[in-house]
C-alpha cells in the first residue's frame, strides 16, 4: 500500500491542475489516469484538437473561398487532410507531454491505470498490465470528467455515426454531414467540415441554437452560420438511424409531433451534450450516489463524504476546462487548509466559430426573469476601424449593466477574437467594475478592444464612433 496526502483520480484539466497545485504546496500527491496520455478530454479529444482543426480550416477557407484574393493574395490551395490531421496530432502530443513535464517539475506521481474507490481513504488501481496497486490517502479528489451523451436509436459506431472524437479524425471530407445538436460541439465541428467542403445540416430539438446563450447573440450567430452555408432544422427530433457502409439514413419528426421525413448523410455527428463519467469508480464503496443525471453533488468541492472531493465535468456547473481548473485550485487550497472560492458568476464561455462568440455573466433573458432593472450598451464591429480594415466586421459587443449602480452584469460578444476580448470584462466583473469604469479607460488604437470601450460608453448613450 502506497500512501499519499492526496490522490487525484483523472488527469484532465481538473485533475492535472489539482495535482500540480498540490505538488506546489508540498503535498505528497499522485494522479491516477487510465489513458495513455495526460490532459483528459481537453487535450486529447476536446478543446485542443478541435481548435487545431478550427484554425487550419479557417485558413483553408480564407484561401479557397476568396478572402485571400480580396487581400491581393492569389493562391491555388489544395487540401491535404492527412497533413492537417498530423499537425493536430503532433500539437496534441506535445501538449500532453507538457503535462508529464509539469508533473515531474512539481513532484506529482502519475499512476498509470484506472482507479476505483475502495472505501474511504483508499483507491485501487488496475494498471495497464492488469496488476493491481493499492493506494491510501487522507484526501481523494474525483476528477473523472465526462463522456458524450448517447442518443437512443442513433448508435455511435465512429465509422458513420460519430461522437466528437470520431469527428476530429475523419479520414475524408464528408459530402453531407448531419450534426445532431446545435450546441458548442455541433457548431464548432460543423464549421470545420463545412469549411473543408462538406454540406452541413444541423438538426436541433429546440426552436433555437445554443440554449442558454443570450438570445440576440444566438440569433446573430445562426444568421451568420446560415450565410456561410450551414443549414438548420430546428424544433426537429431524430427518431432513428440506419447506418450502412456508405452512409446513414436518419428519420426525423417535428419536435411537437407530426409527419416524419428521411434525411440522408454520409456521416452523422451526435453532439447532444455530455454526461458525467463515473463508470467503475466504486462510488458505492464510500456511499456516494450520483443524481438523476449521473452528476456528483458538491458543497465547495466536498462530496459529503469526509476526505472525498469532486471537481470538473463530473460535478455541477458548466462543462468547461477553465471551470475545472478553477475548481482544482480552490479544492486543493481547501485541502491544504487555505481559504479559496470559485466565482461561478464570472466563468466565461466561448464558441470558436467564425466569428467567435464570447460571453460572461448574465444574459438579458436571465436579468428579465429576475426582474432586475438593467441598461444595454451595444457597439457593432462595423464601426470598429480595426475590424473594418481587416474585413471582419460582423457582430457586436453588448454590455448589460445595473440600471441604478451601473455595475456590469453580463457581456456578450460576437465578433473577431471575441474569446480573447472577453478577458477584459472578466477582470472588470471580478473587481465589480461599472460600465463607466470601462468607458473611461484608455484602449489602444486601432484594436478590436476599442469596441469594448465604445459599448460601455453606450450603456449611457455616448458611444462616439457609431
Ligand atoms: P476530463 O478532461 O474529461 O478528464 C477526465 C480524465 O479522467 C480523463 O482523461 C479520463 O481518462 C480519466 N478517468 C476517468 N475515470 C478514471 C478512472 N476511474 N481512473 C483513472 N482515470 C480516469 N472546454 C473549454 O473550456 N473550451 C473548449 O474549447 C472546449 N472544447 C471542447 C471540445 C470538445 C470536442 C469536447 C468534447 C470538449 C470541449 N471542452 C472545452 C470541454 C472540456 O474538454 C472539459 O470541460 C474538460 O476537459 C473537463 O475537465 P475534467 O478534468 O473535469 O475532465
Ligand atoms: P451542448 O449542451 O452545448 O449542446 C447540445 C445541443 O443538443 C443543445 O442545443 C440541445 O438542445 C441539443 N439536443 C439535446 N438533445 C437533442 C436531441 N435529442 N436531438 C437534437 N438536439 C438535441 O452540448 P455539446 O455541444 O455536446 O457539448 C458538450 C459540452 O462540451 C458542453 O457543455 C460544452 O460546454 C463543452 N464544450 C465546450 C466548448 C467550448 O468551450 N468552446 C467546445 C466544445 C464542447
Amino acid at each position: 500500500m502506497s500512501s499519499y496526502d492526496v490522490v487525484i483520480i483523472g488527469g484532465g484539466p481538473g485533475g492535472y491542475n489539482a495535482a500540480i497545485r498540490a505538488g506546489q504546496l508540498g503535498l505528497k500527491v499522485a494522479c491516477v489516469e487510465g489513458r495513455d496520455t495526460l490532459g483528459g478530454t481537453c487535450l486529447n479529444v476536446g478543446c485542443m484538437p478541435s481548435k487545431a482543426l478550427l484554425h487550419a480550416s479557417e485558413l483553408y477557407e480564407a484561401a479557397v473561398g476568396g478572402e485571400f484574393a480580396t487581400l491581393g493574395i492569389e493562391v491555388t490551395p489544395t487540401l491535404n487532410l492527412p497533413q492537417m490531421m498530423k499537425q493536430k496530432d503532433d500539437s496534441v502530443g506535445a501538449l500532453t507531454k507538457g503535462i508529464e513535464f509539469l508533473f515531474r517539475k512539481n513532484k506529482v506521481e502519475w499512476i498509470k491505470g484506472w482507479g476505483r474507490l475502495n472505501g474511504v481513504g483508499k483507491v485501487s488501481v488496475t494498471q495497464a498490465d492488469g496488476t493491481q496497486r493499492e493506494l491510501s490517502a487522507k484526501d481523494i479528489v474525483i476528477a473523472t470528467g465526462s463522456e458524450p451523451t448517447p442518443l437512443p436509436g442513433v448508435t455511435i459506431d465512429n465509422t458513420r455515426i460519430l461522437d466528437s472524437t470520431g469527428a476530429l479524425s475523419l479520414p475524408e471530407v464528408p459530402k453531407h454531414l448531419v450534426v445532431i445538436g446545435a450546441g458548442v460541439i455541433g457548431l464548432e465541428l460543423g464549421s470545420v467540415w463545412r469549411r473543408l467542403g462538406s454540406q452541413v445540416t444541423v438538426v436541433e430539438y429546440l426552436d433555437r441554437i445554443c440554449p442558454g446563450l443570450d438570445d440576440e447573440t444566438a440569433r446573430t450567430l445562426q444568421r451568420t452560420l446560415t450565410k456561410q452555408g450551414m443549414s438548420f432544422k430546428l424544433a426537429t427530433k431524430v427518431t432513428g438511424a440506419k447506418a450502412s457502409a456508405k452512409g446513414v439514413t436518419l428519420s426525423l419528426e417535428p419536435a411537437a409531433g407530426g409527419t416524419s421525413e428521411e434525411l440522408k448523410a454520409d456521416y452523422v455527428l451526435v453532439a447532444i451534450g455530455r454526461r458525467p463519467y463515473t463508470e467503475g469508480l466504486g462510488l458505492e464503496t464510500v456511499g456516494i450516489t450520483p443524481d438523476k443525471r449521473g452528476m456528483l453533488d458538491n458543497q465547495q468541492h466536498r462530496s459529503g463524504v469526509p476526505g472525498i472531493w469532486v471537481i470538473g465535468d463530473v460535478t455541477s456547473g458548466p462543462m468547461l476546462a477553465h471551470k475545472a481548473e478553477d475548481e482544482a485550485i480552490a479544492c486543493i487550497e481547501r485541502i491544504a487548509g487555505h481559504a479559496a472560492e470559485v466565482n461561478y458568476g464570472v466563468i466565461p464561455g466561448v464558441i470558436y466559430t467564425k466569428p467567435e462568440v464570447a460571453t460572461v455573466g448574465q444574459s438579458e433573458e436571465q436579468l428579465k426573469a429576475q426582474g432586475r432593472a438593467y441598461k444595454v450598451g451595444k457597439f457593432p464591429f462595423t464601426a470598429n476601424s480595426r475590424a473594418k480594415i481587416n474585413h471582419e466586421a460582423e457582430g457586436f459587443v453588448k454590455v448589460l449593466a445595473d440600471e441604478r449602480t451601473d455595475q456590469i452584469l453580463g457581456v456578450h460578444i460576437i465578433g473577431p477574437s471575441a474569446g480573447e476580448l472577453i478577458g477584459e470584462y472578466c477582470v472588470a466583473m471580478e473587481f465589480s467594475a461599472s460600465a463607466e469604469d470601462i468607458a473611461l479607460i484608455c484602449h489602444p488604437h486601432p484594436t478590436r478592444s476599442e469596441a469594448l470601450r465604445q459599448a460601455a460608453m453606450n450603456v449611457h448613450g455616448w458611444a462616439m464612433q457609431a
